[in-house]
């Protein structure tokens, strides 16, 4: 896929459409991916953070979240087309999921907002088929818990709202033995669905 280098984080340049027909790809890939919606805050971090400078690297798609970045890859011979950012990244995956039968697992947020926000997502795409979730506020055990159920329930994306960068850090963490096709950061994408 076209990268470009900005602030040494590699991002991809596809737009929207490309972005979801290359998320879709993955999945179908059968084997754990990992996609970062790098935001400013990110970018910034990462140039000292070598743990999330590493975590960037080894991911499989970094996307241009914030304006910043769109406009710096104009002067490079890959201008990204426009933002891709979380929460629009996160509809589009929900559309896509919902029209390919994909399965869905959310983990992170209050209880209370992943309650609401689930009711709002079964609303706007019924056919969607959310196998499992977990708020974003482990006690003992509760963790381990929550890994063996996506293990066990096997979804083919898992949305992880911890907020960045705590999120890459538990995805990169756990990725290889969740063994999930595409995992994806999604930051306070649920805040914002839960109304
Ligand atoms: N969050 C969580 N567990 C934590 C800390 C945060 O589930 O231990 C959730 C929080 O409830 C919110 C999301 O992470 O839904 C995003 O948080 P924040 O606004 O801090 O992150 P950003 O949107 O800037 O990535």
């Amino acid at each position: 896929i076209p990268k470009v280098r900005i602030l040494d984080i590699p991002f991809s340049v596809m737009g929207m459409d490309e972005t979801v027909r290359y998320c879709d790809e993955l999945i179908q890939s059968k084997t754990p991916h990992h996609i970062i919606t790098a935001n400013p805050e990110i970018v910034i971090l990462a140039q000292e953070n070598k743990e999330l400078k590493d975590i960037i690297e080894a991911a499989q798609l970094v996307t241009c979240d914030g304006t910043g970045v769109v406009w710096a890859t104009q002067y490079t011979d890959f201008p990204a087309k426009e933002r891709v950012t979380g929460f629009d990244l996160t509809l589009q995956l929900f559309a896509l999921c919902s029209e390919k039968n994909y399965s869905v697992y959310f983990v992170g947020a209050k209880p209370e907002v992943m309650e609401a926000a689930i009711n709002e997502i079964k609303k706007q795409w019924p056919k969607l088929d959310i196998v499992g979730h977990h708020h974003g506020y482990f006690r003992v055990g509760d963790e381990q818990k929550t890994i063996e159920d996506i293990q066990t329930k096997k979804p083919e994306v898992l949305f992880v709202a911890l907020g960045a960068p705590r999120q890459e850090f538990w995805i990169s963490e756990h990725l290889k033995k969740l063994e999930v096709p595409l995992t994806i950061g999604v930051g306070g994408s649920f805040d914002v669905l839960s109304g």
